[in-house]
């Protein structure tokens, strides 16, 4: 039986198909969230990775902003519920996720059964999101997937005192004009994004194991950063982006079981 979820985000649209509710059979990732044809694209793409045709699939679910106008889906889940699915799927021993999406970061609480237990979230200013680094990453022309290997250059993190993303923008701007190097600058701006989700995350209450999901767990530089900021490892799984994809293809096989 195969079933599939969908994460549609603001920046990026994200697809999982599962196999009997365990193996992944396909995923797919592009880059067009919420109000564009990235569902459709993702959608397509995702078919093909598996191989399988859409009237193969028992039930879709879609979860993450743009969910509830995806005609296309049989239901659908909050990120939230997805994000912690998916992650105990992968950790089972995580207590404590740090999502930080292209948008908004989130650190949920699970409890030993992988639930929810409680939240916070900034989705009201781009720093210590991904639309902070994806605006630095421009600023020093850079791709957003070049930012961690720039980070592991650095000599020494250069502090980004403003906390506004467009004051920031301006502070690296003078920065470089300083003679300030990329790599050093590069680790400044991860580090920023980890203080400010850090603090998020500790005001919740850091529970051990902690893992990163969501597309800025992919910048090896964040992650670092984080493990400094909080003082714990940080687990990882190439899929991070992908988790709550994940989270959603496991919640329609319940629905298709249940069916
Ligand atoms: P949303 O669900 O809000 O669309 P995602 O969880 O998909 O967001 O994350 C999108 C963010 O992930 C982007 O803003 C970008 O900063 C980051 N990102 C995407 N791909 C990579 C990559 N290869 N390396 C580092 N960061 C990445």
């Amino acid at each position: 039986m195969y079933t599939l979820g969908i994460d549609i985000g603001s920046t990026t649209s994200k697809c999982v198909i599962l196999k009997d509710g365990q193996e992944i059979a396909g995923t797919s990732i592009v880059v067009a969230g919420t109000g564009t044809d990235g569902p459709e694209k993702a959608l397509t793409e995702v078919l093909a990775d598996a191989k399988v045709s859409r009237k193969d699939l028992s039930v879709i679910i879609a979860t993450g902003y743009g969910r509830k106008i995806f005609s296309a889906a049989d239901g659908e889940v909050s990120e939230l519920s997805c994000h912690a699915r998916g992650v105990h799927h992968i950790f089972p021993n995580v207590r404590t996720i740090i999502d930080i999406g292209g948008q908004d970061a989130k650190v949920i609480a699970l409890n030993e059964q992988g639930r929810m237990s409680n939240f916070l979230m900034n989705d009201k200013c781009a720093a210590g999101t991904g639309r902070f680094l994806d605006v630095m990453a421009g600023i020093l022309q850079l791709k957003i997937e070049d930012l961690e290997t720039q980070a592991a250059l650095a000599k020494e993190a250069v502090k980004i005192s403003s906390t506004c993303t467009v004051f920031a923008e301006s502070e690296v701007i003078s920065q470089l004009a300083n003679g300030v190097s990329t790599p050093d600058l590069v680790a400044g701006i991860c580090q920023s994004v980890a203080v400010r989700v850090g603090s998020l995350a500790k005001r919740i209450g850091i529970r051990e194991e902690v893992c990163m999901s969501g597309g800025v767990a992919r910048n090896g530089g964040v992650r670092v950063a984080m493990e400094k900021e909080l003082g714990v490892e940080i687990k990882y799984s190439p899929i991070a982006q992908l988790l709550g994809a994940l989270g959603a293809a496991l919640y329609a096989y319940d629905k298709a079981c249940s069916k």
